[in-house]
């Protein structure tokens, strides 16, 4: 089973119920008024960081969501009831993106819910549209489609320190020795297709996040193996602890690993390869040649890395590498988070055809989702931006189609509920 952190997924809010047309009825009451109520709200799309979860598996099975759609009003002015909103969990660190641009809608990296996708309004039931002069309004409003989105969604987790190395020196086992975190440890290669998140505790209320991503394998960067998915996941890590074996166990060149690592980091991320990074010189419990480790903090001492002698397995130097870590991390920016980028695009203006127009008692009803955006954009009280929204109308041939159903110059014209004098 592969680790998921990315996923596509299409986005629908529930649209809004329809207003109902009523007439109040009652023994001895000749005529009663227009008492439809208004149609409930449709629910929302909202996206909530869930810790529970640590990858984006559950957005391969099911792809599509909907919320709840909005009820019909009823008679005696009866609203209907809203649709249900639907949460969606992600886990924390998710980035939402546009699935056309790409562009960051959001960073789920706080716990505050995200609305995504706003249900659409209820329509109107007919008992707003007596006027004195319309007492008997034999319509009401429908219910406006609710907003959707297709998105995609990126894991990068949000970790203070990330581990980092070839597989097999020891990453899971560390993490499992200071956090609580029980990641896969096995003595074969790539054994960690999960990033494992750690909270490491140090004294009183002082801690830190710590993950434990799938080993960097040699030519990750440009896409040959398992790594360069992963690199992604440290994108964010404040320090990188960079562990290396030592012991020669299995035939490697300490010195050639950790350059053959940084290099990696280098060509995916030139920002992250500065990052700073304490060395810690794994398995010294098997030490078999301490040449090998001599040369090695010769090696990165030279290039400005401290570095920390440590048998993972056997908790040795683990304690002072995380007081090491303490110490270096409160003076280390915080860990990134992405502004949103994306902008909603001006609604495209769609044809008259997809517009509903009903005509009683002299007023003509327009409504459609995109005249409802795009009235959203209009500032009445600006000429402007008056002459702009009558020719978009004009061009989207709205004026032409009501000609066509028998509009006169002075009728009423309803443009979702705006009302204006029709003029030719
Ligand atoms: P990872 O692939 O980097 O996550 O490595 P693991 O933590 O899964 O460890 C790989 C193997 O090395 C396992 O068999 C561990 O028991 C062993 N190992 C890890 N740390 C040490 C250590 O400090 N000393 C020795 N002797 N073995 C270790
Ligand atoms: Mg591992």
């Amino acid at each position: 089973m592969a680790f998921i952190d990315k996923a596509r997924i299409s986005v629908r809010a529930g649209s809004g119920g329809n207003g109902a047309v009523s007439f109040h009825r009652e023994k001895y009451v000749a005529a009663g008024g227009p008492d439809g109520g208004d149609g409930g709200r449709g629910g929302s799309i909202i996206l909530q960081v869930d810790d529970n979860l640590s990858t984006l598996m559950d957005f391969r099975y099911k792809r599509k969501y909907t919320a709840g759609t909005g009820m019909d009003g009823q008679g005696k002015r009866k609203f209907g009831k809203n649709g249900q909103d639907l949460v969606i969990k992600v886990p924390r660190g998710t980035l939402v993106r546009d699935a056309e641009t790409n562009e960051i809608i959001q960073d789920m990296s706080s716990s505050e819910p995200y609305v995504l996708c706003r249900g659409g309004r209820g329509g109107w039931g007919n008992s707003h549209f007596a006027t004195p002069t319309r007492q008997v309004p034999r319509f009401a409003k429908a219910g406006l489609p609710g907003e959707s989105h297709d998105v995609i969604l990126e894991l990068k987790l949000l970790a203070d320190v990330g581990l980092i190395g070839f597989p097999n020196v020891g990453k899971s086992t560390l993490l499992s020795v200071v956090s609580k975190a029980q990641p896969k440890i096995a003595n074969y290669h790539f054994t960690t297709l999960f990033p494992n998140l750690g909270v490491v505790w140090v004294d009183d209320g002082v801690s830190f996040v710590m993950a434990d991503i799938p080993g960097i394998i040699e030519g990750a960067s440009e896409g040959a193996g398992l790594g360069h998915d992963f690199l992604r996941h440290i994108d964010r890590c404040r320090l990188l602890v960079h562990l290396v074996d030592v012991s020669g166990s299995e035939g490697r060149d300490p010195v050639a690993d950790f350059d053959a690592i940084n290099a990696e980091l280098q060509q995916y991320s030139p920002a992250l390869a500065q990052r700073p990074q304490i060395v810690a010189a794994n398995k010294t419990d098997i030490l078999e040649n301490p040449e090998n480790l001599e040369r090695l903090r010769a090696h990165v001492e030279a290039l400005g890395f401290p570095l920390l002698e440590l048998s993972a397995a056997a908790h040795q130097g683990t304690r002072e590498l995380v007081q090491q870590i303490a110490q270096r991390l409160p003076a280390l920016p915080p860990v990134r988070v992405f502004e949103p980028e994306y902008v909603p695009k001006p609604p495209a203006p769609g044809d008259a055809a997809s517009l509903d127009i009903q005509h009683e008692d002299g007023v003509w009803l327009v409504e459609g989702a995109w005249l409802q955006r795009l009235m959203a954009n209009v500032n009445f009280s600006d000429y402007e931006s008056r002459m702009w929204f009558d020719k978009v109308l004009r061009d989207a041939g709205v004026f032409k189609r009501l000609e066509e159903l028998g509009i006169a110059d002075g009728d009423t014209l309803s443009l979702d509920g705006y009302e204006f004098e029709y003029q030719t």
